[in-house]
């Protein structure tokens, strides 16, 4: 007897169409864009997702920019730290900034 995989969630809308692998690729990917995510700000269970990428807290409305189907933990703190870390361009050495200083 050959093994069968029973389809099961949301792939089970396609049928016996569109094979088997594709359908357990999306199933896969629907199952995590399904699942309750957690908001960076507030870290309360209640971001929906507005479309790719876009992502926005019910609770405290924060709208944000994350992965395609899911929220990706420390989003939030991980660019600030990034920016804080290499303030070294501040070297002000150009020309123009310090004739604009001159008020006298
Ligand atoms: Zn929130």
């Amino acid at each position: 007897m050959a093994k069968k995989k029973k389809e099961s969630g949301s792939v089970k809308r396609f049928g016996t169409r569109y094979g088997r692998g594709v359908k357990e690729r999306i199933g896969k990917i629907e199952k995590l864009r399904n699942s309750k995510h957690i908001c960076p700000y507030c870290h309360q269970p209640k971001v929906i997702r507005l479309a790719a990428g876009i992502w926005k807290c019910r609770k405290c409305s924060a709208k944000f920019a994350s992965k395609a189907y899911f929220v990706e933990k420390r989003s939030v703190s991980q660019p600030e730290a990034v920016g804080t870390s290499k303030p070294e361009k501040d070297a002000q050495s150009p020309e123009g900034q310090q004739d604009e200083k001159e008020e006298s």
